[in-house]
């Protein structure tokens, strides 16, 4: 039976022997086929991650449970993070379930409604910050520098460390690494951890080869894209409106190192995507998730060959997270009394 990924994944992790190994069932989650997509950009293969299967919704859960079993090794009673939404709802979920009072800055009315609710329900203290996600990040850290309480945004390195075992999951499942990787960039832990995992299993002799890994901010937060902090990042994926990445120069590296390219995709390219995934494919992930396949569409655009390639898109949260930007689509909902006459009619006749 899977028992999580610290015990699945327990050699390639730095656990002692003091390390709890908790799980929620994060992880091991569906790599699945998405051939319509395929077929519209030209790859010879395209796979998507579905990291919205993990126990909170999102691929934060993987970083979180190494996170949260390491603050327990070490004897915390409390954890803090600035979240956009996913990390908070991660983070409250381990907390209550492992004996942590959490507690979570997110930005004032900037947060989509599923990730308020969990942070709510799992019963963290929330603090709606009249800020952005990068003001509220440098506050939590300031607050895990003066007080006894432990930081588990992404800068908490045991993060990475739990998120790169979505790569081993990769070349699990393929049997070699993917030649290219799409992959939503927004503080930039999540691209930094796939590096690092794919090139630990290579050097581990588990894979022949490293994907290229292409990452994709919004176009309204693209400071890596674009070079400079972005003071007032705005984009309809919440998740990835960040206008300061924290690992910032890690990315870069992981774009240089395995060369690959870091890119923005701008919302209305997001939201067909979203569209598409899920009215071709049957995926539902949340507006940010669909950065990476817009991102594709891109590449194919700009006349990348990829014909003979096999592509993994992370989709890296749930679309059940943010209801509104899914009741804004353009729908025809039509309205009807109880009967089957009025309900034929409405529906234009058979
Ligand atoms: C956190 C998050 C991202 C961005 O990941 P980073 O590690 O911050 O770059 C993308 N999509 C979703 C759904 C997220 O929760």
């Amino acid at each position: 039976m899977y028992q999580g990924v610290l015990r699945h994944y327990r050699e390639r992790l730095p656990l002692t022997e003091a390390t709890p190994l908790i799980t929620l069932g994060e992880g091991n989650t569906p790599l699945v086929a998405a051939p319509r997509l395929a077929r519209e950009v030209g790859c010879a293969q395209l796979y998507l991650k579905l990291e919205g299967c993990n126990p909170t919704g999102s691929f934060k859960d993987r970083g979180m449970v190494v996170a949260v079993a390491k603050a327990v090794e070490a004897g915390s009673a409390r954890i803090v993070c600035a979240s956009t939404g996913n990390t908070s709802a991660s983070a409250a979920a381990y907390g209550a379930r492992f004996g942590l009072r959490t507690l979570v800055v997110v930005p004032k009315g900037n947060i989509a409604a599923g990730k308020l609710a969990q942070a709510i329900v799992y019963g963290a203290q929330v603090i709606a910050l009249e800020g952005n996600f990068d003001q509220a990040l440098d506050i939590v850290r300031r607050l895990a520098e003066a007080h006894d309480i432990t930081l588990v945004n992404s800068v908490n390195p045991y993060r990475l460390e739990g998120q790169k075992t979505a790569a081993f999951e990769l070349v699990d499942d393929l049997g070699d690494a993917p030649d290219l990787l799409c992959i939503p960039v927004g503080n930039a832990g999540n691209i930094s951890a796939y590096w690092k995992g794919f090139k630990e299993y290579h050097q581990a002799g588990r894979s022949h080869t490293l994907p290229r890994m292409m990452g994709f901010e919004a176009a309204g937060a693209a400071p890596i894209v674009r070079g400079v902090r972005i003071e007032q990042p705005e984009t309809i994926a919440s998740a990835i409106r960040i206008g300061n990445p924290a690992s910032w120069k890690l990315a870069v590296a992981a774009r240089d190192e395995s060369g690959g390219a870091i890119q923005a995709v701008t919302d209305d390219a997001i939201l067909e995507a979203y569209r598409k995934m899920a009215q071709e494919e049957g995926i539902f992930g949340e507006p940010a998730s669909a950065a990476s396949v817009a991102g594709l569409f891109q590449l194919a655009r700009q006349g990348m060959d990829l014909q003979r390639a096999r592509v993994v898109c992370v989709i890296t949260g749930s679309g059940l997270k943010d209801p509104d930007t899914a009741l804004k689509m353009p729908q025809a909902i039509r309205e009807a009394p109880p009967n089957l006459a009025a309900i034929e009619a409405a529906l234009g006749g058979f």
